[in-house]
């Protein structure tokens, strides 16, 4: 008999994650019912599947609480605010999220968790962490808001010696037990403000991360907030601060030296020489933010206790998933490359700092975001702006204050059609030499399923133009 059995949980969120979280309660015993506001085919044939296993699914009602219920499982895409949470707080009954069922579903003598959160970066960083772990010989997977639901990770029979964990800011905020081994928040900037209803819940939410770490709180000297959230934390005796900067390390710091990257934390003796892990160049690309990606992924590989010559072998073997500035092709001697990930300003801003001149494809959801410093910093390296998508106004807007001289289409358009038009619009504006970048800075769903759709719609386009200027050479 397990704590769960006979508990009612109303599962919130007919996903992934919530499927995944009502057959682990379920399979321990829990009664489980799980609601969701849609009625959506896709959603009646996972209900009918769920139903036959015997849990079963309201549909259509998202609001109310059913009734007995003990414990609230949210999926990551609810809002605090959703009328739900506060029937659950009005009944006195817990909500939390897939990550704080894990968390408290792992066995004794479980795998230790080294966990990464940040506005961008998460993925890369998890991925190239994973790598390392690998590389040291270690059972590890990249898990949490990435690749296989958490909970299954947890529950599965093969044993892992540590886990390399992505926790979304909305993950962290529904997982008040979680405690992980080390942890990082890698960069703070705004993003989902919607979600969280102001700059301070989301950073709130991210620094949960380092609450009770044990062993070492990374953080990045070139971003303050990440430091004061580590100073704000309420950690284990002896977990240590350790920054990362991408210029030379002071003790107790990883960082840059002479294209080396170097750790001067996770030394014998803090003042000795600094340990070289790896070279610039083995990072795929070395690019100024994902360098420091790597620096944080080693951090807390060697937090660990995982020696140099993984770290180096582990970023060598690590190679970045598609839409992450992609370079899909040129023609005539323009180059396109695919960042639909950049779905907030940051990494459109990281996307943007990395190329010379650059015919710009950008708009989408803004999800609350403002685009004046954005397009301020990239002024002068705009050749043209091709702009669609819902809230593209606000950035045609900043464009006019910040770089009236720039050219801009706007295709005032929201259909997925309006992705070739964009880039033969930007082929036009561009010169040869110059970069066609797809770094949106916004959500895609106003125009397609999500960042992967609106990627590959691009690079189709721009496959379908170096056909056209091969036949025509
Ligand atoms: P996340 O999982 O946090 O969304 P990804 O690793 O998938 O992060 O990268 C998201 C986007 O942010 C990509 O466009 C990528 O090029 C960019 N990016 C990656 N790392 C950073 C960073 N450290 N700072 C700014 N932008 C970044």
């Amino acid at each position: 008999v397990t704590q769960w059995q006979g508990t009612r949980v109303t599962v919130a969120g007919l996903g992934v994650s919530g499927v995944s979280a009502a057959r682990a309660l379920a399979g321990l015993g829990a009664l489980v019912t799980v609601v969701d506001g849609g009625d959506s085919d896709t959603l009646r044939e996972r209900a009918a599947d769920l139903t036959a296993e015997g849990i079963p699914v309201r549909l259509g009602d998202a609001d109310t609480l059913p009734p007995g219920t003990g414990l609230v499982v949210t999926s990551p895409g609810w809002k605090p605010s959703s009328p739900l949470f506060a029937a659950a707080a009005e009944a006195g009954v817990d909500v939390v999220g897939d990550v704080e069922i894990a968390w408290r579903l792992r066995g004794e003598n479980a795998a230790p968790w080294l966990a990464v959160t940040g506005t961008n970066g998460k993925t890369t960083t998890v991925r190239m962490l994973a790598a390392i772990l690998t590389a040291a010989g270690l059972r590890t997977a990249a898990v949490g808001n990435i690749g296989t639901p958490i909970i299954d990770v947890v529950l599965d029979s093969e044993p892992h010696d540590v886990l390399a964990v992505e926790l979304s800011s909305y993950q962290l905020h529904w997982a008040p037990s979680l405690r992980a081994h080390s942890a990082t928040v890698l960069n703070l900037a705004p993003d989902h403000l919607d979600w969280h209803g102001s700059m301070e819940a989301y950073a709130a939410d991210k620094g949960r991360i380092y609450e009770g770490n044990q062993v070492a709180c990374v953080y990045n000297l070139a971003d303050k907030a990440t430091e004061d959230l580590v100073r704000a934390a309420d950690v284990e005796e002896g977990a240590r601060a350790v920054g990362f900067t991408l210029g030379a390390p002071a003790p107790s710091q990883l960082g840059v030296v002479d294209g080396l990257l170097v750790d001067r934390a996770f030394v014998p003796d803090r003042q000795k020489q600094a340990q070289e892990l790896a070279e610039v160049t083995d990072v795929d690309p070395p690019a100024p933010h994902n360098i420091a990606n790597a620096l944080a992924a080693a951090a807390l590989a060697r937090a660990y206790g995982v020696p140099a010559t993984a770290v180096r072998d582990g970023l060598r073997a690590f190679h970045p998933d598609p839409h992450r500035m992609e370079r899909i092709g040129e023609v005539d001697g323009v180059s396109y490359v695919d960042d639909s990930k950049a779905t907030n300003t940051h990494s459109a801003e990281a996307a943007l700092a990395s190329y010379g001149s650059i015919v710009w494809i950008a708009g989408g959801l803004a999800k609350g975001a403002t685009f004046d410093e954005l397009v301020a910093g990239a002024a002068k390296r705009l050749r043209g702006v091709v702009l669609m998508g819902a809230d593209r106004a606000l950035i045609r807007e900043a464009l006019a204050r910040h770089a009236p001289e720039v050219p801009v289409v706007d295709l005032d358009r929201t259909d997925t059609g309006a992705m070739p038009a964009a880039v033969q619009e930007a082929g036009r504006l561009a010169r040869a030499g110059d970069t066609v970048l797809l770094a949106p800075a916004c959500a895609s769903m106003d125009m397609f399923t999500n960042y992967n759709v609106r990627g590959d719609v691009f690079a189709d386009a721009v496959r379908a133009r170096a056909a056209e200027a091969a036949e025509g050479a």
